[in-house]
Formats: C-alpha cells, sequence, structure tokens
C-alpha cells in the first residue's frame, strides 16, 4: 500500500492538461489502463477502477501555465544529465528503413518487434531508432552510426522502466536493446533502468515483478550491488554479474548464463 505522498510523487511525473483525463496502466497494481488521472480546477485527480488497488487521490497543483513553469523551469536535462529532446516530428516505421531493421536483427530486438512488445520507430532527422515507454509518452533513441555520441538520447518524458515483457520476473539489463533481447527468451521480461539512481516511480514498477536479476557487466559491479540494496524489502532482487551484453546473445546463451548465474548464487 502506497501512501497520499508516494501516489503523488508518481501521479506528478504524467503529463495531464487542465481539463484532460488520461487513461494508463496502473503503476500502483500494473491493472491495464485501469488509472485515471484528471486535472481539473487546478488540481490533480487520479483513481483506479482495480478493487484490490488502493490508488486515488487528489492534490492542489494550481493551473496549468504556472505548473509547466515549475516542471521546466531551467529544465533541460534528466537526472542522469542526458538532454531532453522534444518527440521527433516524424517517426517513420522500421521496417522500411533496411540499415534499422539491421540494427534490430544484430542486437536481437527483432522478436520483440514483431510481437509488438515495444513501440519501435525510426528518426530520420538524428538518424536514430527509437524505442517507446511511460505508455508512449517518451522513448530512448539509439544512433546508428557508430562514434555518435551520446549513443542513447531521451525524447519525451521518460519517467519510469522500460519493461518489455509480461512474465512476473524480470531481468534488469543496461540498455533497451538488451531488455528486448531478455523478451526473446520468451521466459523473462527485459527491464531497463536508464540511470544510475532508482526514482521513487521505478521503485513502485520494479516492485510488482515476483523476482529481479540485475544483470550487470563486471564493471558496472558497485552499481548493480547498489541497486539490489536499495531494492531490498521492496522486491526478491539477486544479482548475476554477465560478460557480455545481453543484446549481442542469442536467447538460449541469456538463459544459459542465467541458469549459470542462478547456480553460482545458490538459488
Ligand atoms: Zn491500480
Amino acid at each position: 500500500m502506497y501512501s497520499r505522498k508516494e501516489q503523488y510523487e508518481v501521479i506528478n511525473n504524467i503529463r495531464v492538461k487542465d481539463d484532460e483525463t488520461k487513461r494508463i496502466n496502473c503503476p500502483f497494481c500494473g491493472g491495464k489502463y485501469t488509472l485515471t488521472v484528471t486535472k481539473r480546477d487546478g488540481s490533480l485527480i487520479w483513481n483506479c477502477y482495480k478493487a484490490s488497488c488502493s490508488a486515488s487521490g487528489g492534490k492542489r497543483v494550481g493551473y496549468g501555465l504556472d505548473a509547466i513553469k515549475n516542471k521546466f523551469a531551467g529544465k533541460t536535462t534528466d537526472k542522469t544529465g542526458i538532454r531532453i529532446h522534444p518527440i521527433p516530428n516524424v517517426n517513420a516505421a522500421v521496417e522500411n528503413h533496411e540499415h534499422v531493421l539491421d540494427y534490430i536483427q544484430a542486437n536481437n530486438c527483432t522478436k520483440a518487434l514483431e510481437d509488438d512488445a515495444v513501440k519501435m520507430s525510426y528518426d530520420p532527422e538524428k538518424d536514430r531508432v527509437l524505442f517507446w515507454m511511460n505508455n508512449n509518452q517518451g522513448a530512448v533513441g539509439r544512433a546508428l552510426k557508430t562514434n555518435i555520441k551520446p549513443k542513447w538520447l531521451s525524447y519525451g518524458d521518460t519517467t519510469g522502466i522500460l519493461a518489455v515483457g509480461n512474465s512476473d520476473t524480470a531481468i534488469v539489463v543496461e540498455d533497451a536493446a538488451s531488455a528486448c533481447a531478455v523478451y526473446a527468451t520468451g521466459v523473462y521480461t527485459g527491464v531497463a533502468l536508464l540511470g544510475t539512481n532508482v526514482s521513487p516511480a521505478q521503485r513502485i514498477q520494479l516492485s510488482h515483478y515476483q523476482k529481479l536479476i540485475i544483470c550487470l557487466d563486471k564493471d558496472a559491479s558497485k552499481k548493480a550491488i547498489k541497486l539490489a540494496r536499495s531494492l531490498n524489502g521492496y522486491v526478491d532482487a539477486t544479482v548475476c554479474f554477465i560478460q557480455e551484453d545481453f543484446k549481442y546473445m542469442s536467447p538460449t546463451s541469456i538463459m544459459e548464463t542465467l541458469n549459470e548465474g542462478a547456480r553460482i548464487s545458490g538459488h
């Protein structure tokens, strides 16, 4: 059960205009499109229609312009220091661009694309493949040419986790492509956190999984352990160090790596 304050911290990140109601997947119980968020008369009101879910509340937030000014005052970078870019005007279908499909195939994202497990599109202006998240309010875009920095760019509102799949055991990985590669196992959900710290919104989303296995390479071992600790008490989280990024591995190799890791940690 989440306090009003915790709920508001999450709801506050959902972009709702004055006199608008949004219906989204409930970040508290995971219900599909069961949460409504309404902004009316300067208040934000939220409610989940699932009987078992306690998410509901309201808070005075002021009127649109003020709220927008406060939220975006001088804010052009997110918490990880990555510059935020608006959602691109042109979102091309990845299927029409061979070099985009090449990237998707080389990084084991084909199954996720075919199953529509995550929305992908192509930004021709920046030559990046986009992986959408946060109820498609934001995306992370991977540069398709080598030596372009940053490799990943945030578009729009990328609050929360990028999850690919519906399994209740999630594998936490470095980036969106690896999350798609995990999905291809057909056994696990792939989750990318897109940053070093876990936000309250992410913690709540992660706590819906029965089990989390944090799979980062040895260079990121401190980060992995810190991550597991910060989730302690919320969800069963273990750490598995990997030699190679999952996006370069076949589903079979990923399964073998995870089974091996499980044996070492004695589960
Ligand atoms: Zn709910």
